[in-house]
């Protein structure tokens, strides 16, 4: 990682901050160092990935230590878990409550999030027609990324 995102990742960690303070709550420096080291990631990065590398800087860190800041940065909306892999991906839109889709590459593990507003409304639909009342749609979708792609 160059400068320039080690600055782009500063400017996302204060935005993130002010959305938090915006609701009374506080991203104190142990959440801040927590949604930093996702930020950094290419790919989601699970728990244990997360308190390996917290323990970097902070030797006592424990396990609890790690899920208490996830269950913080999950409840202001800053992260979204892939269930798929048991992971954490920083949210691109930062702190709002939405539908998203995920694409995951399963060649190079990177996940994009996508924001489709009809595709979501369009799934949320065909649920309340089977009489289900949905509250969130999150949907994700494995296959092979821009990158990875090799056409036949
Ligand atoms: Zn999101
Ligand atoms: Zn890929």
């Amino acid at each position: 990682m160059n400068a320039t995102q080690h600055r782009a990742v500063d400017a996302q960690l204060d935005k993130a901050a002010a959305v938090c303070a915006g609701r009374g709550a506080q991203l104190t420096p142990l959440r801040r160092h927590v949604l930093g080291l996702i930020l950094d990631a290419d790919a989601p990065l699970t728990a244990y990935q997360l308190l390996d590398r917290l323990r970097a800087a902070r030797k006592g860190a424990a396990p609890a230590t790690i899920y208490r800041a996830l269950d913080f940065l999950l409840a202001q909306r800053l992260i979204h878990k892939v269930e798929r892999l048991n992971a954490f991906v920083a949210c691109a839109e930062s702190g709002h409550e939405h539908p998203a889709q995920f694409l995951i590459c399963r060649q190079c593990g990177a996940v994009t999030e996508i924001e489709d507003r009809v595709a979501a409304s369009a799934l949320e639909h065909a649920a309340e027609r089977e009489g289900f009342h949905p509250r969130m749609t999150v949907v994700e979708i494995e296959g092979t990324c821009a990158a990875c792609f090799q056409p036949a």
